[in-house]
């Protein structure tokens, strides 16, 4: 399955949603899952990169480190885009669960998007 993932440089992220630091990145996973009702439905769960509470993170980290040097996204750099596909390819998988991406959902309401 083709999936694109949208990555926000253009605007400032939102702080983490897990430690409520400044986040580095936002990003928009678009993905696809079966309801309740057994009907395919499509969304996008937001991921925000945080230099805390991704630090250890395989996948996250060398991306993180590139911030560290660089300072802001530039996605005109070469190593910068690979660092980023990389990255996104690690965040998609706990989108997958379905219980993350409602409690997700459900933080958005609250939070009156
Ligand atoms: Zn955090």
């Amino acid at each position: 399955m083709n999936r694109r993932i949208e990555v926000l440089t253009a605007e400032a992220a939102p702080d983490c949603p897990r430690c409520g630091g400044p986040g580095l990145l936002h990003s928009r996973v678009p993905h696809t899952w079966t309801n309740a009702a057994g009907r395919r439905v499509r969304g996008y769960g937001g991921v925000v990169l945080c230099p805390e509470c991704d630090a250890d993170k395989p996948h996250a980290a060398p991306l993180i480190t590139w911030f560290h040097v660089n300072g802001q996204a530039d996605d005109g750099d070469e190593e910068f885009v690979r660092l980023l596909v990389a990255w996104a390819a690690g965040v998609f998988v706990p989108m997958l669960d379905e219980r993350a991406l409602e409690a997700e959902v459900e933080q958005r309401r609250r939070g009156g998007l």
